[in-house]
């Protein structure tokens, strides 16, 4: 049976980028990974919607300014087009956490925000996709289904193994892509 909605909500850092500890601040520290790319394309392809909803601290923090995300951004889906997908919606938080915003994950204002850009009535349905336990908890909060990958801090995720009781676990976002699509 197709969901009501096909939509597949993805975390960036660690989900499509390498994590860093120390931030990805710039072009050149914005490594996406290949497999990922991949599978965003295939589930493009395949007739899901794709969005990422990404905090970005690092803002805030005054490591990096929003022409130089705005450039990440760029870049990811340059490499998602040349693979024959597209993004298409990103939603980021710019704030710290102690700003008092209603966007930073775990809360679920980024996941709202994109439901109602892409006129959704309900994100019922719909994947959310992350390597932290605050992806899966905004996922939780917004409705949606949510998946944890083992990639950047997944693996330490699973390990601590709190909040993970409705997730789905997955190696990376290729593995989480050959079950959704199989
Ligand atoms: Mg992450
Ligand atoms: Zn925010």
């Amino acid at each position: 049976m197709t969901p009501a909605v096909t939509l597949v909500i993805l975390d960036r850092d660690g989900v499509i980028n390498q994590d860093s500890d120390d931030y990805v601040k710039s072009l050149d520290e914005f490594l996406p990974y290949p497999q990922a790319i991949e599978a965003i394309a295939r589930l493009s392809q395949a007739g899901w919607t794709v969005a990422v909803a990404t905090n970005q601290s690092g803002i805030a923090r005054g490591y990096f300014d929003v022409a130089t995300l705005e450039a990440m951004h760029a870049k990811m889906q340059e490499l998602v087009n040349a693979a024959g997908g597209k993004i298409d919606h990103i939603a980021y938080c710019p704030h710290g956490p102690d700003d008092g915003c209603s966007c930073r994950k775990p809360l679920p204002g980024l996941l709202n925000g994109i439901r109602d850009v892409l006129k959704l009535e309900t994100l019922e349905g719909a994947w959310m996709v992350g390597d932290s336990l605050r992806d899966l908890q905004a996922g939780d909060a917004a409705g949606c289904q949510s998946s944890l990958v083992r990639t950047g801090k997944g693996a330490h995720t699973e390990q601590k193994g709190e909040g993970l009781d409705h997730a789905r676990v997955f190696d990376d976002l290729a593995a989480f892509t050959d079950w959704l699509l199989c």
